[in-house]
């Protein structure tokens, strides 16, 4: 059994957690709150320009996990693969613009696309851009995201492929990014976090909610679905992960709620399931 986190300075909180709230919302709540740590989406970055986002963050003390996200590099044309590389460089000067040290890759998928050929353009992606993420020294996590996702939104469903991925780019600047969402339900995920060791970049947090109402939108609160997290995250750990523990919750009854109010149910579920 994993003890369980005892205070909150590994919390980090996706800003598509609290997707009502603005950057500058969420970077007041968060501090209010005392969550130490905070992952960005472009989205909220868009409306203000990252150049601004960086300052604000630089100011607010918060640290950046990350940028999410990039990737979706399958596509019909090669014309079209190669502007999602060129959308990609701009995440990445988009992160280090921020102070992001890491960029989540939300790979891709495309229903008219195979998965095996769909799962080479990803690599051939990656491949493509990796020296814009060395000059500007932004990692970039492979995301395994649940086979629910396997038609539009990423061919890379396992940890295993995952694993594979980051053996085949062989790069310091290329590692994996595990979310118990996406991964809970493998009968062999904790052979491939073993296997994963030294290369997770970061670790994501949440709960599945049974029935699940909508598939994008209904992740649950840690605590309150069937994932055991904390024997997870102990697996994690002992394979060398020891960065924030980030909440990214995709939930329309959440974003309903009081967001304030949210935190503060935020902080209680990580003290006691996480
Ligand atoms: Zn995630």
């Amino acid at each position: 059994m994993t003890a369980p986190i005892n205070d909150l300075s590994r919390l980090c909180v996706h800003t598509m957690t609290t997707k009502p709230w603005s950057l500058e919302e969420c970077i007041a709540g968060y501090t209010a709150a005392k969550i130490p740590a905070i992952t960005v989406w472009r989205h909220h970055i868009e409306p203000i320009g990252a150049k601004e986002a960086g300052n604000m963050l630089r100011d607010s003390g918060l640290e950046v996990v990350s940028l999410c996200r990039g990737g979706f590099f399958p596509a019909t044309s090669g014309q079209a693969r190669e502007e999602a590389r060129a959308e990609n460089r701009r995440i990445i000067d988009e992160a280090a613009e921020i102070g992001a040290p890491l960029v989540v890759l939300v790979c891709g998928a495309d229903p008219e696309i195979d998965l095996p050929t769909a799962r080479q353009h990803i690599i051939d992606g990656i491949q493509a851009i990796l020296p814009h993420a060395k000059a500007a020294n932004v990692k970039l996590a492979i995301e395994p995201l649940h086979p629910m996702y396997a038609d539009c939104r990423s061919a890379v469903n396992t940890l295993d492929q995952a694993n594979n991925m980051v053996m085949a780019l062989g790069s310091e600047y290329v590692g994996v990014a595990i979310d118990v969402y996406h991964c809970w339900w493998d009968p062999y995920l904790r052979a491939e976090i073993e296997r994963a060791t030294n290369t997770i970049l970061a670790f994501h947090v949440c709960d599945w909610r049974t029935p699940t109402r909508d598939l994008l939108t209904d992740r649950g609160m840690m605590g309150e679905g069937c994932i055991n997290i904390p024997e997870i995250r102990g697996w994690v750990e002992k394979a060398g992960f020891n960065g924030y523990i980030e909440v990214e919750i995709f939930s329309e009854e959440f974003w309903a709620q009081d967001q304030e109010k949210l935190l503060w149910r935020i902080k209680n579920a990580y003290l006691r399931h996480v």
